[in-house]
């Protein structure tokens, strides 16, 4: 057995394979970041190594500086946890070629199975059922648009290196198709650097249900049951459980063999995770995710199993140490994600908590990387604890879970305890019917019920109309224009909604949303009051903007959607007080997804210099007039703070 362990990662997970390691008298050596100087992971280890700064790709993601780390510090093995570099074949073969022990599946297996249309293809070999879709190489738009028509609409767009829920498009009208593939490709190459896609149909209404499995070094592979993951939000899971209140004993034998079997195709060893979707009693292979899950614990306390004492036995060349035989779920365990976001955006809030409380009692685990006192960077995921029960049956689960979220406290920071409490309080949960349009399909995101057609089409006419400022209508932005109609994208209660706009004449537009066509004509407008036209009917609403967000009035009712504001330029210009100067500030926490241009260019008006990824879209960050960039400090990779400069302008003068 190792005698010290380093663990390539932060916050809870970090916390719990610290927690592993002592249990099996080991040394646990942690890496942090600056960001993380004080953090609860790098208290709690016995030795730890600052990566660098507060960037993941200077930090986190820095293979050579982790690298150093294992060297100095004499680890045996590296645990890379999830996120991160957990499934990065190169890091694991680095750690190897370090002479250390890689905590996961070999190299081989993460490679192949990093592709998710190379694991559909051997998932097929290996006779396990798959979502009838194309994986094929020709990714033309018309070879897709054809393949497309031939699996049937609706159908999505899915990144072939896709994950965390991203580099998705559903599509339900076929004239939609091409704009959304361009689009889709785009965000997979800045988001994954692999434009790839490839297309499936559309599952509707389907629960997600994944099955966990685990191989030894000696040719033994078993599975240890489902987990159901179907509460989520923008494809990405908030609750889990073990067992799956849908299926049979007999359903759960068939996906269990499923899973093994594609396991020992791939030549997996260690911990692993093969997602399917079901659509009534038939099941498809989604992925394999080639690492230990977030939600691993319902499945521990359900099989009485700790998943990461095994990770680590396994890697030391131990056998597993039961069969398959001996696998049994008994109970019922549910997992609730505690993330420092706000509930309705899903946006990070980020700050201090002054109080972090969570509940206990019987049947309670808190797996959480904070303490009262403790800071939550913005830089990275915002997860800051997870919450599992533990109880004999689904009910009494049901019930533990939605008294221990109603005692749970955390002051300081915004968390989605709110919308954690609604789904656990809600009846349709009690009664597992559940799919993974839960928080749609029951008016669970956001406020209650969607804001009407009228008031996106107000606060879209807003924007068009502008405020004077010519750089805010969007047909002057070229990276608005998509087949001549500007799409202006709203998060309605966490729902995506699109308006797409044409002029039709001054001050008259033709807006598409849901599907409906709206000739719609501002009558007047004073300041933020908007008097206005759709079809024929009179609108009146006031819209005013805070930040992202957009507060719509109309009817007597007020609507708040969000606006990725990126494209507010108002917003976001600060002038450093000297003429022709302004700093582009980041409206909001993300990701720099892409670096379009260099210090010292000269671009044009509305050119962009950069791709923030924010509330998991991608924003163009744009020049508002032509200038010379005089400065632009992040880095491809680099999570930014609300109110970072993103880039300096420097206005130039025209020639005289
Ligand atoms: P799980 O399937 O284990 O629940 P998630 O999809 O929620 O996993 O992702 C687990 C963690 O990994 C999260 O911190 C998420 O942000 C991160 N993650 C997953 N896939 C990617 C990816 N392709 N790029 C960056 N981060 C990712
Ligand atoms: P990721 O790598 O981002 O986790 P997945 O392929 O696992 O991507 O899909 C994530 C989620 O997206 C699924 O849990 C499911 O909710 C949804 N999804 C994926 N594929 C389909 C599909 N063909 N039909 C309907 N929903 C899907
Ligand atoms: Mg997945």
């Amino acid at each position: 057995m190792f005698s010290r362990i380093l663990i390539a990662n932060r916050g809870e997970i970090a916390v719990r394979i610290i927690r592993a390691c002592r249990e099996l008298g080991i040394a646990a050596v942690a890496v942090y970041s600056e960001a993380d100087a004080g953090a609860l992971h790098v208290r709690l280890a016995d030795e730890s190594y600052l990566l660098g700064p507060a960037a993941p790709a200077e930090s986190y993601l820095n293979i050579e500086r982790i690298l150093d780390a294992v060297r100095e510090s004499g680890a045996e093995a590296v645990h890379p946890g999830y996120g991160f570099l957990a499934e990065n074949a190169d890091f694991a073969r680095a750690v190897e070629e370090a002479g250390a022990v890689w905590i996961g599946p070999p190299p081989e297996a993460m490679e192949l199975m990093g592709s998710k249309v190379a694991a559909k293809r051997l998932a097929e070999k290996a006779d396990v059922p798959t979502v009838p879709g194309y994986t094929g190489d020709d990714t033309s738009v018309e070879k897709l648009a054809e393949e497309a028509g031939r699996i049937g609409f609706p159908v999505l767009i899915k990144a072939s290196a896709g994950g965390g829920g991203r580099g998705m498009r559903a599509v339900r009208d076929p004239g939609e198709f091409p704009d959304a593939v361009e689009s889709a490709q785009r965000e997979a190459l800045s988001a994954f650097g692999d434009g790839r896609v490839f297309l499936e149909k559309l599952i509707e209404r389907p629960r997600h249900i994944e099955v966990q499995v685990l191989g030894d070094n000696h040719g033994n592979v078993v599975h240890l049951g489902e987990r159901e993951c179907s509460i989520q939000r923008r494809h990405q899971k908030i609750i889990e459980e073990s067992p799956s209140p849908a299926l049979t004993p007999e359903e759960r034998e068939e996906l269990g063999e499923a899973a093994v079997r594609l396991a020992e195709a791939a030549g997996y060893r260690n911990a692993g995770t093969v997602e399917f979707m079901l659509e009534g009693h038939r099941f498809y292979f989604l992925e394999m995710n080639t690492r230990l899950q977030v939600e691993h614990p319902v499945t521990e306390l359900v099989t009485g199993r700790d998943l990461v004492e095994l990770q680590i036995r396994v890697a030391a060349g131990e056998r597993l140490p039961f069969a398959q035989e001996s696998v049994e779920l008994t109970g019922s365990a549910i997992e609730a994600r505690v993330y420092a976001e706000d509930p309705e955006t899903f946006m990070p809030t980020g700050g201090r908590i002054l109080l972090f409380r969570p509940p206990e009692g019987p049947g309670i685990r808190n797996d959480a990387g904070v303490e009262s006192g403790d800071e939550v960077p913005v830089n990275y995921d915002p997860m800051i604890g997870k919450l599992i029960v533990y109880a004999p049956d689904r009910p009494a689960a049901v019930s533990r879970m939605q008294e221990a979220l109603r005692s749970y406290v955390i002051e300081g920071v915004v968390t989605n305890l709110p919308l954690l409490r609604r789904v656990a309080g809600h009846p349709a949960f009690a009664a597992g019917d559940t799919s993974t349009d839960f928080l749609e399909t029951h008016g669970l995101v956001g406020r209650p019920g969607e804001a009407p057609a009228e008031a996106l089409l107000a606060a879209a006419v807003e924007e068009l109309s502008g405020s004077g400022n010519p750089a805010r209508d969007p047909f002057e932005l070229g990276i608005w224009r998509a087949g001549g109609a500007a799409r202006i994208r709203y998060l309605d209660g966490g729902r995506e909604r699109t308006v797409e706009a044409e002029r039709n004449g001054a001050r008259l537009w033709r807006l598409r949303l849901d599907g409906e066509e709206y000739e719609v004509g501002l009558l007047a407008r004073t300041g933020n009051e908007l008097h206005l036209k759709a079809n024929g009917s009179p609108v009146a609403a006031r819209v005013e903007r805070e930040g992202s967000e957009v507060r719509v009035s109309c009817r007597g009712r007020e609507h708040t959607l969000a606006r990725p504001p990126a494209l507010n330029l108002e917003d976001m210009e600060s002038g450093s007080g000297e003429s022709g100067r302004t700093s582009l500030e980041a409206p909001m926490p993300g990701i720099v997804i892409k670096v379009l241009v260099e210090e010292g260019e000269e671009v044009r008006a509305q050119q962009p210099l950069l791709v923030l990824e924010a509330m998991k879209m991608e924003q163009p960050i744009v020049a508002p007039y032509a200038g010379v960039v005089t400065r632009l400090p992040f880095r491809e990779g680099s999570m930014v703070s609300g109110g970072a400069v993103l880039a300096e302008l420097e206005e130039l003068t025209p020639e005289a």
